[in-house]
């Protein structure tokens, strides 16, 4: 191919600077000359449906160096002076190489890697082409003779990266690999596995991508698994860990027993979640007390979708009260789903009770590390504390923490637009509250 530089004129200049404009590179509408080296902020491409997970290319981009200009034409026709500007006529011609041109040239270059030497040389030529693709914007499937290349092919990989699948490396390439991650995606939905990233596929990435957020791809795999679920709650298992059992009685204090009142809270839980259409599922019997290492196995032995574990709390200071609730992490990163449900379960739990909202906290204890689905500990407020344990010790209160559990998981379970606000999914609130 004839390389183009600055000072070149022609039709292919001008598809060069239509190309740069639709990236971003250049300004739909002219502006000032002056302006060098300061691009229009890309990652705005017209026609753009479902955003790009892509960097945007200038803005990690360091400043671009400033180049000599050397106008190509005289200064009367091509260097744009401010009548150009307010004109609203291109710059110069638009088929010609011109000074703007070169530069918008030299910061998509950068912006990719390229050598950047204002030449439009095979690579960058490249580049182009590929940049040009949005995804949504082709069908995107396995072709050996001729993969597709792409940013499109990049969004798709980065997307089903960050939700888990194996994807290899994002290289903006359709290869096999990137094929076998379509059909896990769309077993994992209940589409067609045709490793075809067609327009129903392209649907469930967006509707996913808007319920799984942050974290870290091997914890968003749980997601992908939760939300395979679809807008249907039956066949959702919930497994019950009740605290404490047999001769671990728990927190003692007043009179109560930590591990009667979680055993009766399960009991309701249960009922309420089986009413519902849930599967539920005590993780043991009451005459035993297993560790977490044993808990977490058993939850996972029943492939349980999700695993609440039911705590009360004590202290030396009879003042400490309130609710909190734990899932797994740590600074590295945290169960992304199991955050969620903890949110939401201490936000339905604070919002039907007076308990004090002791807040949501990663934690790595064994039961939350070594159970492979989201699992949240709920710490229900202070034995110690008088006014959390004539909480605890009524029924009412009980009963509002049952409701506030089958709400967030009802809200877990079912997707975002289905989500009702806070207080709507409920019996009647606590007319007496403790
Ligand atoms: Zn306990």
């Amino acid at each position: 191919m004839k390389l183009l530089r600055l000072g070149d004129q022609g039709s292919a200049v001008a598809e060069v600077r239509a190309a740069l404009t639709y990236l971003g590179f250049l300004p739909a509408t002219p502006r000032q000359s002056g302006e060098r080296g300061n691009v229009a902020p890309p990652g705005t491409r017209p026609g753009e449906s479902m955003g790009t997970e892509l960097p945007p290319p200038a803005a990690t981009a360091p400043p671009i160096p400033a180049v000599p200009a050397i106008p190509a034409v005289p200064a009367a026709d091509g260097a744009p002076g401010p009548a150009a500007a307010s004109g609203g006529a291109a710059a110069g011609p638009p088929d010609r190489f011109d000074p703007d041109l070169d530069n918008a040239l030299r910061a998509f270059q950068q912006s990719r890697g390229l050598s950047v030497d204002g030449i439009l040389g095979p690579d960058t030529a490249r580049a182009l082409e590929e940049a040009r693709h949005n995804l949504g914007d082709r069908l995107l499937y396995l072709s050996a003779a001729h993969p597709f290349v792409g940013d499109d092919v990049a969004a798709l990989q980065e997307r089903l990266f960050n939700m888990g699948f194996d994807i290899g490396r994002t290289d903006g390439i359709f290869g096999p690999r990137t094929e076998s991650a379509v059909r896990d995606f769309q077993r994992n939905r209940g589409l067609d596995p045709d490793g075809r990233c067609g327009p129903r596929t392209l649907r469930e990435l967006k509707r996913l991508r808007r319920t799984v957020t942050g974290g870290r791809p091997d914890v968003l795999r749980e997601s992908v698994r939760l939300l395979a679920r679809g807008t249907s709650l039956l066949g959702v298992v919930v497994a019950l860990d009740p605290g404490h059992g047999g001769d671990d009685l728990g927190i003692v204090s007043g009179g109560l027993c930590e591990r009667d009142i979680m055993a009766d809270l399960a009991a309701r839980l249960t009922t309420r979640l089986l009413d519902s259409g849930l599967e539920s599922h005590l993780i043991h019997g009451p005459d035993e007390s297993p560790n977490e290492s044993e808990r977490a196995a058993r939850a996972n032995e029943l492939e349980a979708d999700l695993l609440i574990s039911l705590h009360a709390d004590g202290s030396t200071s009879r003042h400490a009260r309130g609710v909190s609730a734990y899932y797994y992490g740590n600074a590295r990163g945290s169960s992304a789903v199991g955050e969620r449900f903890a949110q939401l379960v201490q936000r339905e739990i604070v919002s039907r009770t007076d308990m004090p909202d002791c807040r949501t906290h990663p934690k790595v204890w064994d039961l939350l590390r070594r159970t492979r689905m989201p699992t949240v500990r709920l710490d229900l407020g202070y034995l110690t504390n008088d006014q959390d344990a004539r909480a605890l010790g009524s029924t009412e209160f009980r009963a509002a923490v049952a409701e506030a559990v089958l709400a967030a998981t009802q809200r877990l379970f079912l997707p975002p637009e289905m989500d009702a606000p806070t207080g709507q999914l409920h019996v009647p609130r606590l007319a007496g509250r403790a």
